[in-house]
């Protein structure tokens, strides 16, 4: 046994020197080749541009090196193979559109930087410089200068878009930035990029700074997620007339649930602004109505009028309210009710998402009978309706109990507000 494992060592010694004396002979030769190709004449690429510039790749790929001379055209293009099909694919669509431009252009040099993250992510920026023709075998006058920088998510096997990293607060400030893009990311965390008067400007958002912001699934990159993220049942919407009921001021333990499940034989959906405070004393209620497929959307945290409230505590309940659903859910409140309605518009332009009032209101909080509300609500009722109502009340759940099948038999779908704006073509991210 022993000396068949010394024979195994000795074999493994020797081929190890005889490839290493291949590779030395190998890379001389290609040393030279390299040296003829561009020195030995003279030279039409920059010696810069000759040869890949190793020391910004670091994300283990394979280095290609694409060269072509003569006369009057040049290029030499350096960019990376991954061996995954797709990322690949996205390079050699940046390859090919570069080498393209040498049959218009003198000269075309690619070069790029890559890192690997956290084993998952990869971020490639690739810079490509064109010059308008080469004379006395030198390219002259740079004409173009682009960029192509993006991350690529292993893991999901697509190119991250800013909302695949960050919460919608955290895109708040960038809604108005034209082409908004994910442009890099290393460790410490990631770069936004967008176009300003035809410039790329960049912003870096650091990871632990902004840890409530950040929605990346990754060991190391901090969040302020307590449950797995919830894939809610899917819905979809018809050529029916609608209408939106809304819940305000809960989850309660007892009334939320009964309220959502009337839905269920309709395939119906309902929104409810919740209070931050009570999604804390009822997370499984929250949770259940967005595995349902309701939306949940902020009422605030504790029900304080927004209108007596300075921009610093009312924005605090805003975010408090939205980080706990976030925690809770991994899904991001899109729209908002201020409390007893009050508002204004500096309010509502700080608070940053559109806020949903109704056209009926069932005055269920007041009248506390099903009846009454039942006749609050069916007179009014049209195509696009936003109802308010009361998750909190035993005289509600009786009311929307009853309410539903005729409304159904009427022909009316239930759709949250959500799919309410996107039928009438009201955008929620503006
Ligand atoms: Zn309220």
């Amino acid at each position: 046994m022993n000396t068949k494992v010394v024979k195994k060592r000795k074999r493994f010694r020797l081929k190890t020197q005889v490839l290493a004396g291949l590779c030395c002979v190998l890379m001389v030769a290609a040393g030279t080749c390299a040296y003829m190709l561009f020195f030995g004449e003279k030279s039409l690429i920059d010696e810069a541009y000759a040869n890949a510039d190793t020391k910004t790749k670091l994300a283990g790929e394979e280095i290609v090196s694409d060269v072509y001379k003569n006369e009057d055209c040049v290029y030499a293009l350096h960019y990376p193979k991954f061996q995954n099909e797709l990322l690949d694919q996205k390079i050699n669509a940046f390859v090919e559109k570069s080498k393209k431009m040498k049959d218009e252009q003198g000269a075309v040099y690619m070069d790029y930087d890559s890192e690997k993250v956290f084993d998952q992510y990869v971020a490639v920026s690739m810079k490509t410089r064109v010059y308008d023709q080469v004379e006395n075998k030198k390219p002259v006058q740079e004409v173009t200068n682009i960029q192509d920088a993006f991350v690529y998510d292993l893991k999901a096997n697509r190119v991250l878009e800013p909302k695949d990293c960050i919460r919608n607060r955290g895109l708040i400030p960038f809604k108005n930035k034209e082409n908004l893009f994910v442009s890099d990311m290393d460790k410490s965390g990631i770069t936004l990029g967008y176009t300003e008067n035809g410039i790329i400007k960049e912003e870096k958002m650091n990871f632990e700074e902004k840890k409530n912001l950040f929605k990346l699934q990754n060991k190391n990159i901090p969040s302020i997620l307590e449950y797995e993220p919830i894939v809610s049942k899917t819905h979809t919407v018809d050529d029916r007339p609608m209408i939106a009921f809304t819940f305000d001021d809960g989850p309660n333990g007892e009334t939320t649930k009964r309220i959502a499940d009337a839905f269920l034989p309709y395939d119906g959906r309902a929104t409810f602004f919740e209070l931050g405070s009570r999604m804390q004393w009822f997370p499984d209620v929250t949770r259940y109505l967005v595995e349902q497929g309701h939306q949940v959307a902020s009422h605030s945290y504790d029900h304080p009028y927004f209108t007596d409230l300075s921009v610093e505590s009312y924005m605090n309940q805003v975010t408090q309210t939205e980080d706990i659903f976030y925690s809770l859910t991994g899904h991001d409140i899109t729209v908002f009710r201020p409390p007893g309605g009050f508002s204004n518009p500096e309010i509502e332009a700080n608070v940053g998402v559109p806020f949903i009032m109704w056209d009926i209101d069932s005055l269920d909080w007041q009248s506390r009978n099903k009846d009454a509300v039942i006749n609050e609500i069916l007179p009014y009722i049209h195509d696009g309706a936003i109802v308010l109502c009361h998750d909190l009340y035993d005289s509600t759940a009786q009311a929307i109990e009853a309410i539903l099948p005729i409304l159904a038999e009427q022909g009316y779908q239930f759709v949250t507000v959500d799919e309410l704006m996107a039928r009438n073509g009201d955008s929620n991210e503006g």
